[in-house]
């Protein structure tokens, strides 16, 4: 066994879209287990084409993506353990709160009793305590993306995957959630891909910066 264990490493990927552009010229990088990673830079660099290409939903030229050591060729997003949030969390707008948390525990089977408890457990520590009932309409734009946040960890994932998730909102919102997101990651032990192109959301949400340009890790 290594000492650490290593949530995800990319090795030299290249992803090149359909037109032929080429978005990410060899990004090599390491998330170790538990730590938490800031994707920086500028609009344009790339930051979503490589999360899409840890998740699977953009296809990896050449190079290699390995989730806890596991090469990824040919897995599909459903089956790479990874959870997503994205600027719009997305939440399913005909269930509950507690039904949007509770869908990757319903997908397994899992007890009724089991699944209360579990949702109520990830609901109050996004500080969303008694909100099952609610509809998601009625959310506002920092409790959906709480909500958000509790339905991707629910699900248990190997690594998480944020794409800007507090973008959409104001600034003194963001500031807020920046630092409660990072204690709710750690009290998770969660790996995550943090990604932004805001500096101080960088070092207040991350353990560690990587800086990205024009498709390539620059630090
Ligand atoms: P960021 O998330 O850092 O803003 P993106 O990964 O979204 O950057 O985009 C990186 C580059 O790839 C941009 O130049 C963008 O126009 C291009 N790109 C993104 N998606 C596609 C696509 N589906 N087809 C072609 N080019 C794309
Ligand atoms: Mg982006």
């Amino acid at each position: 066994m290594p000492a650490t264990t290593l949530a995800l490493e990319l090795d030299s990927v290249v992803c090149t879209y359909p037109d032929g552009y080429e978005a990410l010229h060899g990004v090599s990088l390491t998330v170790a287990d538990g730590e938490i990673l800031a994707l920086l830079g500028p609009s344009g660099s790339g930051k979503s084409s490589l999360l899409r290409a840890v998740a699977g939903l953009e296809a990896v030229t050449s190079g290699r993506v390995l989730i806890h050591g596991k090469d990824m060729a040919g897995v599909p997003p459903h089956k790479r353990g990874c959870g997503m949030v994205f600027q719009d969390g997305q939440l399913f707008p005909y269930r509950s709160v507690g039904r949007n948390v509770a869908y990757g525990l319903e997908w397994r089977g899992h007890s009724k009793e089991y699944i209360a408890r579990e949702v109520a457990r990830w609901l109050d520590l996004v500080g969303l305590h008694g909100f099952e009932n609610r509809a998601v309409t009625t959310l506002s734009g920092g409790q959906a993306q709480r909500a958000a946040l509790a339905r991707s960890l629910a699900a248990h994932p190997e690594l998480l995957l944020l794409d800007e998730p507090f973008s959409a909102l104001d600034r003194d919102l963001r500031e807020r959630l920046s630092v409660e997101l990072r204690s709710i990651l750690k009290a998770a032990n969660a790996a995550a891909v943090y990604v932004t192109h805001d500096h101080h959301e960088a070092r207040t949400v991350a353990d560690r910066i990587a800086l990205m340009d024009d498709g390539r890790i620059t630090d």
